[in-house]
């Protein structure tokens, strides 16, 4: 159920940010001049540069999309997961003043392509602060759609895609998705009467009033038959004038071929006469409401085509129509009539070259893991003998009393950054004095490293000055203990009924066990060995149910070889965890033994590691004296990479 909660919940998150961060992107300018809006409404509106404001547009629209993608694929779970908690809280709050004070009609969160009431936005962001919490508290509950090694293809595609192809394509043309009341297609002229005749419609703010003059032509262009160009921007001062010489010979064909041309502005009589000035602009000039010139095209200067009262094209300053396009009249020229690119052509460009190349991407690498597995299934060991690990591998340390915090906060930390640059091909568990734990918890990316104690209480709570039980390890961030150790049972005279308590105490606190078992020098000399490790194993975890045991692991360490420099050879340590296997298989069949994981303990090291996991029924190492240098480690530890 927690699962899937979490599971919903980012989906909820991913595809609001993801459409959220896509509509701001497709309309830089739109999001821009709602930035500005909430500026104004906060008072600073003329302290913040355009340039500034047209930055964060797109950069939010960016950060949008790609935390969306991160939460859609798990990319980097828990940094993500805090970073949109913290967006939405502070975007819950922001929106909850929205609603009270009502500054500003509708927030833009989807630009233009949805419009929410301010209330609206505010309850809609109750609901996404919710799935927010609920996936910042269990981050690692969704499951990656992709391998970690191609987590930065998928990142980087899509900042390319959202920042150069959506916002940047943007930019230099116009909106490829056109959300206004003026996109190529709209009727203006019957959107034009149906306000005349009283009914609600955008076009409230429309007029064209010819500055010379002072007439109002707004009906006339609209029900005009045939073609009228119009020149739009909202303040010539501001307008890009370097494509001049196109403008000119767009204004010279209007003129050859009798379409009227207007430049609709909202600038001063000084801003015209400066613009007829610098450009020899002949063209009439109407005066119009800026607003109204922003909503129509996204671009200082923009030229729109009508025919019939309909628009038929937009250009950008950018990408104005050349003299190839103008040869012939516009009613038998491509140019004169709507454009061939719907939106079903827009969405499925995006599809294709998007969508697509992800979907292969994600096919690709499950293909790769699952052929990786199969891999490692078939592997065969060095004695040809089929070697089928479904079992994890593990490489454990057991620092015992070494180190005072500080070194060990170092340690830990220096190991922590080395196998986030070079990820282990096991999995590495550090098991440290109770005095370490929490600190080491707070940094330890425990993707990567498990964190344990080397021990645990008896008892579950209580009047016993100096111990630690279970559910105080469990509570530091640790997930392991070692229990059993050859060192406790020796010198602290743990007996296996005591083991035993501690093994259900830990289990029932959540904590993964790994129990130590092994012969001393005599035992192995009268032959004893096996005996020994499975009278312990029967004195301490054979009480518990199969689900329990699949949750344990075992360490098998011949105490003559526990930091005296002396290992049992390859041979013996594989003889002894096959006869292990064999035991547990008998009390709880062949499948739970084969999937149990056994290390081998005892003055492991880097150098004869390799042998060592080279066994069929050796899955890792539980590490004493090694562990204490992040490189002696590390060294142990790719073994499992040979
Ligand atoms: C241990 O004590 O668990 C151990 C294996 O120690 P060392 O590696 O130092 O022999």
């Amino acid at each position: 159920m927690k699962k899937l909660a979490v599971n919903i919940a980012r989906l909820i998150l991913a595809v609001a940010f993801i459409l959220s961060g896509f509509v701001k992107a497709v309309d830089p300018l739109g999001t821009q001049y709602k930035i500005q809006d909430y500026l104004v409404a906060m008072g600073l509106g003329r302290l913040i540069p355009d340039f500034m404001t047209l930055s964060a547009s797109v950069l939010l629209s960016t950060l949008e999309f790609i935390l969306g993608i991160c939460l859609l694929f798990a990319i980097r779970r828990r940094m993500v997961s805090k970073i949109v908690l913290v967006l939405m809280a502070a975007m819950t709050l922001l929106t909850l003043w929205l609603a009270l004070t009502d500054p500003i009609s509708d927030c833009g969160c989807f630009g233009d392509a949805l419009v929410l009431t301010n209330w609206q936005t505010f309850w809609k962001n109750i609901v996404l602060l919710t799935a927010a919490v609920i996936v910042w508290r269990y981050p690692l509950l969704m499951p990656r759609l992709i391998g970690e090694t191609n987590q930065w293809i998928v990142m980087n595609y899509s900042g390319v895609f959202i920042l150069l192809v959506i916002a940047g394509r943007s930019l230099y043309t116009l909106p490829q998705f056109d959300f206004r009341p003026y996109h190529v297609g709209t009727n203006l002229r019957q959107g034009w009467q149906r306000m005349m005749e009283g009914e609600d419609s955008p076009y409230a703010e429309l007029f064209m009033e010819l500055t010379d003059e002072g007439e109002d032509i707004t009906e006339d262009v609209l029900n005009r038959e045939g073609y009228t160009f119009l020149l739009v921007s909202p303040h010539l001062e501001q307008a890009d004038d370097s494509q001049l010489d196109a403008l000119n010979q767009i204004y010279e064909y209007s003129l050859d071929n009798g379409y009227p041309f207007y430049c609709l502005t909202a600038s001063t009589e000084k801003g015209i006469n400066h613009w007829r000035n610098i450009t020899g602009a002949e063209y009439p000039f109407c005066n119009t409401d800026d607003i109204t010139l922003k909503t129509i095209i996204r671009s200082n200067l923009g030229l729109l085509l009508l025919k019939d009262g309909v628009i038929i094209r937009k250009w950008s300053h950018n990408n104005l129509p050349d003299e190839q396009d103008l040869t012939g009249e516009l009613e038998t020229s491509e140019l004169g009539q709507l454009p061939s690119d719907t939106v079903a052509t827009k969405i499925l460009w995006i599809l294709t070259w998007f969508v697509l190349p992800l979907v292969l991407l994600t096919l690709a690498d499950r293909l790769w893991a699952w052929s990786g597995w199969l891999r490692k299934r078939n592997n065969n060991n060095p004695l040809n003998k089929e070697k089928v690990i479904m079992r994890k591998k593990i490489v454990a340390g057991n620092w015992k009393m070494n180190m005072n915090l500080q070194d060990g906060i170092a340690l830990a930390k220096e190991l922590n950054e080395t196998l986030k640059a070079d990820k282990p091909n096991c999995g590495v568990v550090i098991c440290t004095p109770f005095i370490h734990l929490a600190s080491i918890a707070q940094f330890l990316d425990q993707d990567i490293i498990g964190l344990g104690a080397e021990n645990c209480a008896d008892k579950e709570k209580g009047a016993f000055t100096g111990e630690v039980s279970a559910e105080m390890v469990k509570s530091t961030g640790a997930q392991y203990v070692i229990l059993g150790h050859s060192e406790r049972r020796e010198y602290y005279k743990e007996t296996p009924e005591i083991l035993k308590e501690k093994v259900l105490l830990a289990q029932k606190n959540g904590l993964k066990v790994i129990f130590c078992i092994g012969e001393s020098l005599a035992e192995r000399e009268a032959g004893k060995q096996n005996e020994v490790v499975k009278a312990e194993l029967e004195g301490s975890v054979f009480n518990l149910s199969e689900e329990d045991f699949r949750k344990i692991v075992i360490a098998y360490e011949p105490i003559w070889a526990i930091g005296t420099g002396k290992t049992a050879t390859a041979e013996q340590a594989e003889e002894i965890h096959a006869y292990i296997r064999s035991i547990i298989a008998e009390k709880y069949g062949n499948a739970v033994a084969e999937d149990t994981t056994i290390l081998y303990g005892g003055s492991c090291k880097a150098s004869n590691a390799p042998e060592l996991f080279a066994k069929p029924d050796i899955d890792g190492g539980l590490i004493g004296g090694a562990s204490l240098k992040c490189a002696d480690f590390k060294g142990i530890i790719d073994a499992w990479k040979k």
